[in-house]
């Protein structure tokens, strides 16, 4: 198989995806991987590409970082997806085989955690299709990146009807793009949520789409366990700072041990917060790692959680839901987060506007 651009150097900046199209009609070997922990955005956009390019005839590999939430389990194809942290030998020979590795879901090769320098060296025609903030642009030849769409899989979706292929897309391949595109969108509530999100929606539908067997998979899915530690957090975890219309929760390794929490365990936590009436900003750090505590913040409105992130927590995201970092031990990594508030006190007091 001829790789798709030999001897070429690349301009600095990646070309636009556009450019990929007439590139599809040649079948490739691929890689599809996403960032670490993946979500349903991740997950869904990476098995949805996959089944998709697999009908062009492509020979395609899907690789998680990491492990991720059993909920997501179920996504037509997920049993053949590669955990890189527990298969690292079939992992790099797949990634250094591949003519074209597909960078879903994530824009700067940290956000795939111990995988990084076999992608940052990897000889492949590297392929980004992200919706995050500050993509590394010229680690990529082809790409997209897109603040303003709603999830990678919208995108994704856009990327088989634009290129031609929309008649290609069957019951797996809508299955897989829905679920990313409904938890991304937090259930098609969030501002990203345009006219084209219920327009892929509706062909999805067109296709017999199951959409409340989605729905009830992902959200309906919690152990007894899980649904305790999310009573224990709201009750002795959560504190409410009124002044600056924000509600902080700091969950303790202990809490982890005694709920025997599992990956995802904790993943939604954070939008609880936001449904106190008047809440802007939500911000929730968990003692996960022995090296680092793990920020995830979310607002409503004007507020700025991707800034905030950049500025003070060595993370990013969107403007309304971002991540971040402190290597402090947790009431440390609380005091900080609470001495940085006042700074936004003039903006975070005004009341929230409807
Ligand atoms: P979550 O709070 O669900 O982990 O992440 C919210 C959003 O922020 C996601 O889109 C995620 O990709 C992004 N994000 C989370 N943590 C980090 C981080 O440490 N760095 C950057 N750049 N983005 C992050
Ligand atoms: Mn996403």
């Amino acid at each position: 198989m001829t790789i798709l651009i030999e001897n070429r150097i690349f301009a600095h900046s990646m070309e636009a995806i556009t450019e990929f199209y007439p590139l599809l009609s040649t079948p490739k070997n691929v890689v599809i991987t996403m960032h670490q922990k993946p979500d349903g955005d991740a997950l869904g956009s990476t098995l949805g590409l996959s089944l998709f390019l697999r009908k062009l005839g492509y020979k395609t590999h899907v690789i998680s970082p990491t492990n991720w939430a059993h909920f997501l389990n179920w996504l037509p194809g997920c049993d053949n997806v590669i955990e890189y942290e527990t298969n690292l030998a079939v992992s790099t020979k797949l990634v250094n085989e591949a003519d074209v590795v597909f960078c879903l879901d994530f824009n700067v090769f940290s956000r795939t955690k111990n995988m990084a320098p076999l992608l940052e060296n990897s000889k492949a025609v590297k392929v980004l299709i992200d919706h995050h903030e500050e993509p590394q642009k010229d680690a990529f030849q082809y790409g997209i990146s897109d603040t303003h769409k709603s999830s990678t899989c919208e995108m994704v979706y856009d990327f088989i009807v634009d290129a031609g292929y929309s008649g290609l897309i069957d019951l797996d391949i809508a299955t897989c793009l829905y679920t990313g595109i409904m938890t991304d969108t937090g259930a098609f509530r969030f501002p990203s949520t345009k006219a084209s999100v219920h327009q892929a929606v509706a062909h999805f539908k067109q296709i017999g789409l199951n959409h409340t067997a989605i729905h009830e998979r992902i959200y309906d899915s919690f152990r007894e366990t899980r649904l305790r530690f999310l009573g224990n957090a709201l009750l002795n975890r959560m504190e409410v700072l009124y002044q600056f219309n924000t509600a902080v929760m700091m969950i303790p390794r202990t809490d982890l041990i005694h709920f025997n929490t599992q990956t995802g365990d904790t993943e939604g936590l954070v939008n609880y917060m936001l449904a106190l009436e008047g809440i802007k900003f939500a911000a929730i750090v968990i003692d996960r790692d022995e090296n680092a505590r793990k920020w995830s913040f979310r607002s409503k409105g004007a507020f700025d959680v991707n800034k905030f992130a950049r500025a003070h927590f060595d993370g990013g995201g969107h403007k309304n839901a971002a991540g971040g970092l402190s290597r402090e031990p947790l009431d440390e990594a609380i005091k900080k987060f609470k001495s940085v508030l006042d700074e936004y006190e003039a903006e975070l007091s005004e009341p929230y506007q409807y």
